[in-house]
């Protein structure tokens, strides 16, 4: 049983984000059923997901309605292509159904099937768009560091986290910039001060090399698996400002963000931005079937479409059928049945008033938070904000007790990081916060913090 498929996976499994080494030796945890906000090991340990999977199943493991369509549709149209013309009803009912729940202004959307390979759309969207318009000397992207964009190459070229870039020769026209991470950075800045100073990072860097030679800004709207790192409410505006003085192209990366996280449908209308492009995955279809793609807005849409030749991108799946049901089904949940706005109102503000409390902790310097988003800063010291342990050591001693416990979270640098499925209940939400507190306990323990 337990022990075989154990075995099996570390002989013969290569493991994405995984120390491949100690992998083949050890291996790691087999999961075999889920349901509701639970998971299920191959020992039958019953595990709270505190994190939707990879911050995609967000109406957690049990919608029947999703899997009904994904059946269906695979009885009816198991696949076809949206190459040459061709078209399926699945995907033209997704794309409809997405523009109406995206903010105004984006009605078109490329289909792909994960935010990496959206992400790479993306720079094949914008390179088109500003060849139409006669500027192909735009061409530079800029983004920021500790971003996660995908592992695509492109779209790891794009994402600023550092040990990729060792493993990766990239794209040479990306730029990096200083997130907005006011706990590690902001000195004696207040947030906002700090929020205004991490924006004007673009503007100093679009003067450096050239608004000429500026295609494009990506960004999440909370930078997510860089640490959800919730920016100061001063930074968008001021980012937003500085794209729309310089024709610089806006890229609102929501593959973490959309479909409710925030506490809206996306992450952008959490902080009024106005993208040109969106970037999402994971969220649309639940995770139950692999699916991603880039909304485009009217601005960009109308150079693109009224131009000769053709788009030459593209995947056999685009616009795969059985995804797209699975998107149409989720969108149906999210917007019919109430969960966004039982989410938006009651959900995560609930959520976010007992992480809040963590704040109290002795090793908690900081708690950010947003919508179904929270991430707990770790320290030794509050005042120095010296972290808990060398190289996020801490952080990561807090989750593996937090796990044992029954309560998956991530480790990012010094922080932990939860972002838990929109069906939970109050009553689950405790239970996630006291399993942390005594993962926070043995922390500080361990680490030898007086409470
Ligand atoms: N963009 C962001 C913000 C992400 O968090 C991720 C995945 O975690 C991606 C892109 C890449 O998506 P995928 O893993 O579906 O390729």
């Amino acid at each position: 049983g337990a022990n075989k498929l154990h075995n099996l996976d570390r002989l013969h499994h290569l493991h994405p984000f995984t120390d491949l080494q100690q992998y083949a030796n050890k291996g790691g945890r087999v999961v075999s059923r889920a349901e509701h906000i639970y998971i299920f090991d191959a020992t039958d340990k019953k595990i709270m997901d505190g994190m939707s999977g990879l911050w995609c199943c967000n109406l957690g493991y049990s919608q029947p309605t999703i899997v009904a369509a994904i059946t269906e549709q695979l009885q009816t149209l198991p696949y076809y292509n949206s190459f040459f013309n061709c078209s399926n009803e699945a995907a033209i009912t997704l794309a409809a159904e997405l523009a109406d729940v995206m903010p105004s202004g984006f009605n078109r959307f490329f289909f792909t099937n994960s935010g990496s390979e959206a992400n790479d759309t993306n720079i094949r969207l914008v390179h088109r768009y500003f060849d139409i318009l006669e500027k192909p000397q735009k061409r530079i992207f800029i983004s920021r560091k500790n971003a996660y964009h995908g592992s695509t190459i492109a779209a790891s070229s794009l994402g600023g986290m550092s040990a990729m870039h060792k493993q990766i020769t990239g794209l040479t026209y990306v730029e990096h910039i200083e997130q907005p991470y006011w706990f590690e950075n902001g000195g004696s800045n207040t947030p906002e001060e700090y929020g205004l100073i991490a924006a004007r990072a673009l503007e100093a860097k679009i003067d450096e090399l050239g608004e000429e030679n500026v295609a494009a800004f990506i960004a999440e709207p909370i930078q997510g698996a860089g640490g959800v790192i919730v920016p100061p409410t001063s930074y968008w505006p001021e980012i937003q400002r500085i794209c729309d003085e310089r024709d610089i192209l806006l890229i609102s990366d929501e593959v973490i963000c959309g479909f409710g996280r925030t506490g809206n449908w996306f992450g952008c209308e959490t902080y009024g931005m106005k993208p040109d492009l969106i970037t999402f995955a994971k969220g649309v279809s639940n995770g139950f079937q692999p699916l991603g793609g880039v909304a485009v807005s009217d601005k960009v849409a109308n150079v693109i479409t009224t131009s000769d030749g053709e788009f030459a991108h593209g995947f056999t799946y685009s616009g795969h059928p059985a995804a797209c049901a699975a998107g149409i089904a989720t969108i149906a949940l999210l917007r019919d049945s109430g969960i966004l706005e039982h989410t938006r109102q009651h959900l995560g503000p609930y959520f976010r008033q007992r992480c809040q409390e963590l704040s109290e902790h002795a090793i908690v310097g900081e708690v950010r938070t947003q919508g179904m988003l929270a991430a707990f800063e770790l320290v030794k010291n509050k005042d120095s904000k010296e972290r808990l342990g060398p190289d996020g050591s801490g952080a990561q001693f807090a989750r593996d007790c937090a796990i044992e416990s029954g309560l998956m979270v991530r480790a990012v640098g010094d922080s932990i990081i939860s972002a838990p499925p929109f069906v939970c209940s109050n009553d689950e939400i405790n239970i996630l916060i006291d399993r942390l507190v005594a993962a926070l306990d043995a922390a500080s323990d361990e680490f030898g913090v007086r409470g």
